[in-house]
Formats: structure tokens, sequence, C-alpha cells
């Protein structure tokens, strides 16, 4: 019934109810979606949107194999996780299969705020310490002890101060972080980043209090779509462990294949983490996490003879989703795909760099893409202005939705679902240049004639392709179909 209403009544009655501080994407204008489809959603007048931000429907919106896996188990037994069943036991067996060997115990839970508040309890639990290192700019969810190491919310006005406890590393930006690749172009650019992860050891293991745990998103989504350094996570790790810590990755974001060329991301860069947590694309929208350790961890969690119990957490509608997820990532050789669309993606973009010198740095792994926008390139000044500009061009005018972030908000966001086709990046690419082309052309004002000429091709072409999305969906409605 609630999709009956009109839109400015759900406005009203979400003002009306919803806390405000409850965050929207387009906030001047919010869309309503009532349905999704693969890679489109679709709001209250049918309207398809293209949609390049949601990493949660990893497989694709409602896709029918996992709707009725979902369904089916909702229809025979949903019931807490204190009894035995296949598919929880299966959904360990599944994740710890795509593990390194080591990681081979799963605890279920129900979000990636859970996963990590988890993975802090089984760290801080195994070393008997409290610290932990987290990197600036980094987010790892909502629950009081995850904000706390989470300094993309406790850095903002009005939020709560870091605890002595939490010790904040730089974010291993190359581009526009402390150590940049202009400033140090011949340094070795990963140990600078771990050197003051080094001395936050030294100086713990000097006071006594050791490290518990050091946390990072194995590519840092919040910072801005970060690829650290080559080397910079085994030097890290090598300084944790030697301070008894323990490493955490966070692969709420990044995990279950999106970085083409391996499942998890961590391994691009060759390490093995103590602990890692995953949520989000797990239940491709239904809410299942995990944590994932080492046998010897989890027993030190058993010997403290206080049982975990989490209700929903491992329930086998959850596992249910989670395994029929996994599933077809590998049917549709869906890992493969973000390789092969990641590998165009910034092959084209590299090429809008070439053209559009507002493109400062374009930078991914797979179908996790940013794309940095800058004032000016040689002092790599950020252009949040111009990034909320094309945020909102790309979803008004050509119904693509991307996404802003960095700590200046001023890179373009990719991680689409990972059924996204060439089709769909072109798709992309050409709304992404009109929106560039539109912005190079009021920047020289000065000289409307050259630049609207070439701006109005654009937009033809646009306007075309625009067209053409309608066709398409008639063609791609298989969910209404199929289940
Ligand atoms: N870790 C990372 C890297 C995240 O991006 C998020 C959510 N944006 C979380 C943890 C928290 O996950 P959830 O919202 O499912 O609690």
């Amino acid at each position: 019934a609630s999709q009956q209403m009109s839109k400015s009544d759900t406005i009203n009655l979400r003002k009306k109810h919803i806390g405000q501080a409850c965050q929207l994407f387009y906030r001047s204008d919010p869309l309503k979606i009532v349905r999704g489809q693969g890679q489109y959603m679709f709001d209250e007048e049918g309207t398809r949107f293209l949609d390049c931000i949601n990493n949660v429907a990893h497989v694709g919106h409602c896709h029918p194999e996992v709707v009725r896996a979902g369904a089916m188990q909702m229809a025979t037994i949903s019931t807490n996780n204190r009894f035995l069943h296949d598919e929880l036991v299966q959904c360990a067996k599944n994740l710890t299969d795509k593990m390194p060997a080591e990681l081979s115990v799963c605890f279920f839970v129900n979000s990636g705020s859970e996963a990590n508040d988890l993975a802090l309890r089984l760290a801080r639990n195994y070393t008997r310490r409290q610290d932990v290192i987290t990197l600036d700019h980094a987010y790892h969810g909502h629950l009081q002890s995850v904000m706390e190491i989470s300094p993309y919310k406790f850095n903002q006005p009005g939020g709560e101060p870091k605890p002595e406890y939490v010790h904040v590393a730089p974010c291993p930006d190359i581009y526009g972080g402390q150590f940049t690749d202009k400033l140090y172009p011949n340094a070795n650019l990963a140990a600078l980043y771990a050197k003051p992860i080094e001395d936050i050891c030294a100086r713990q293991l000097a006071n006594g209090q050791g490290v518990a745990a050091f946390i990072a998103e194995s590519l840092q989504s919040c910072g801005g779509q970060i690829l650290p350094p080559a080397g910079y996570f085994q030097a890290v790790y090598d300084a944790v462990h030697s301070a008894g810590g323990l490493c955490i990755a966070d692969e709420v974001q990044v995990g279950f294949g999106r970085v083409g060329s391996h499942y998890w991301a961590f391994e691009t860069q060759g390490v093995v983490p103590d602990i890692v947590s995953v949520a989000k694309p797990m239940g491709n929208g239904h809410p299942v996490g995990a944590v994932v350790t080492t046998p010897e961890i989890a027993q030190a969690f058993h010997a403290t003879g206080v049982a975990y119990f989490n209700t929903y957490g491992g329930n086998p509608v959850s596992c249910a989703i989670a395994n029929a997820v996994m599933r077809v990532i590998e049917q549709e050789q869906l890992q493969q795909n973000a390789q092969r669309l990641g590998e165009y993606l910034l092959r084209e973009c590299n090429q809008l760099k070439q053209e559009f010198d507002c493109i400062g740095d374009v930078r991914g792994m797979g179908l996790f893409v940013g794309i940095e926008l800058v004032s000016d390139r040689e002092t790599r000044t950020p252009d949040t202005k111009t990034a909320h500009w094309v945020v909102d061009r790309m979803k008004q005018v050509h119904k693509v939705l991307v996404s802003s972030d960095g700590p200046n908000d001023n890179v373009i966001k990719l991680k689409p679902p990972m059924c996204f086709s060439l089709e769909n990046a072109d798709e992309f690419l050409l709304a992404f240049r009109e929106c560039l082309t539109l912005h190079m052309q009021q920047l020289h004002a000065a000289h409307p004639d050259v630049a609207a000429d070439n701006t109005n091709s654009v937009i033809t072409t646009a306007a075309d392709t625009l067209a053409n999305k309608t066709k398409r969906f008639d063609r791609e409605d298989r969910f209404i179909k199929s289940v």
C-alpha cells in the first residue's frame, strides 16, 4: 500500500516519523525507488536509473535465484541459530573455502557494524589488550564500539571525541594524502605510510599497553576509493603482529569478487588477516554478515566461558540467501566480469582524463572505481562543488546514479552491481562525458562557440542513449517472468 502513496506524502510521513539524522541520497530531491532489477532501479513513475552505487545488490537487484532461495527457506523454516541447520554449515563452508586455509571459523551476524564489533571483541579477548589502530577517514559502522574507530564519523563537527585507546594513522592515499607520488616521486610510499603505524606500535610496546588490533578496509571506500601502495599491508601487518596485535580486514564493501582479480581485496596485497569481516554484498540486500577467523582466535573466545548468541545471525533464511549469492557469483562468472569491466572503465576514464583537466586522478580495481575531480591539476586542489554538480546532473539528466566521497567529497565513486555490462559502462561514460563537457564549457564561457558545438553533439548522443534505454528495459524484464 505504501507504494500507492504520492511521493510528497511519503516525504511528509517520513519527516514526521523518521529521525531527521537518518541519511538520504540526493537530500534536496530524494528518489522514491519502488523496484529494482539487475543493475537498474525504478522510481514511482517507472523511470529507470542505472545503479552505479549499489554494492549491496551485488549480483543484481532482486536476482531471481537469490529471491527464490530466500522465499523458499522463509516458507520452510526461519528460526534462530541455536538449532542445527544445513544452510548455516554450508554457508560457513562456502565462505571459508574462499579464504586462506587459516581462516576456517565463522561467526554469523546481521550487518557490517555487528561484524566489526565482534571482530574487535575477538581481538581484544585474544590479545588481552585494548588499543586499536585505525586509518584516517575510515568508516567501520554505526554501533558505539565501531563509531569509536571511525574517523569518518568522529572527525565530523559534532562527532564524539576520539577515545584514548584509538590511534589514527594516515590514510594511504598516494594522490591526495600526506605522502603523495608528487611530493615523494622516488620514495617507497608503502614504507612512508607504514612508518606512522610502526611508530604507534613502538610507542605502545614501550608503554606496556601493546596493540589489540589494526583494522582497515582492504581498499578504503569512505576515504575516496583508495588503493594502498603495494607492500603497505605487509609492512603494517608485520608491525602490528610484533606489537602483539591482530589484523582485521574489513571487506564489508570490497569483498566477494568486486576487485576482479581476487575474491577478497586483501589478497591483492598478498597478506593474510587474522580476522575478516564481511556483510553488505553477502545478502544482496538481505541483512547478513560474518566474521571469519582462525581456530586459535575462536578457541580463545570460547575459552572465556561466555557463550555467543545472536538471534538472527546465521538464521536459515540469511544463510540460504548468502549461499545463493555465492553460487550466482560463480555461475555467472561475476568476478571475471568485474575484472573485465574494471579494466574497460579504467581505460576509458583515463582517456577522459586526457581530455578533461578537471579529472585529477582515476583509480580502482574491478568494479570499484574512483575519479577524483580537481580545480587545478598541478596543485591537486579538490573540486567538491563540481563533484556534487556532476552527481546531481548524472541523476537528473542522465538517470545514472553515482556518488561522491573522500575527505573532500570530490571523488566520484562507482561500485555498481556486479552484473554491470559493457553497455552500462558506455552509458555511464557517455553521460559523464556530457557532464564534463558542460562543466568545461561553463568554465570557458568566454569562448562559447567552440565549447557549445562540442557540448550539443554530446548531449544529442546522450539523449539518443536515453531513448534506447526504455527499449532495452523491455527485453531485460527477466525477474518478473521467472519468479
Ligand atoms: N564497514 C564498511 C567498510 C562499510 O562501508 C560499512 C557500511 N557502509 C560498514 C562497515 C557498516 O555496515 P552496516 O551498515 O551493514 O552496519
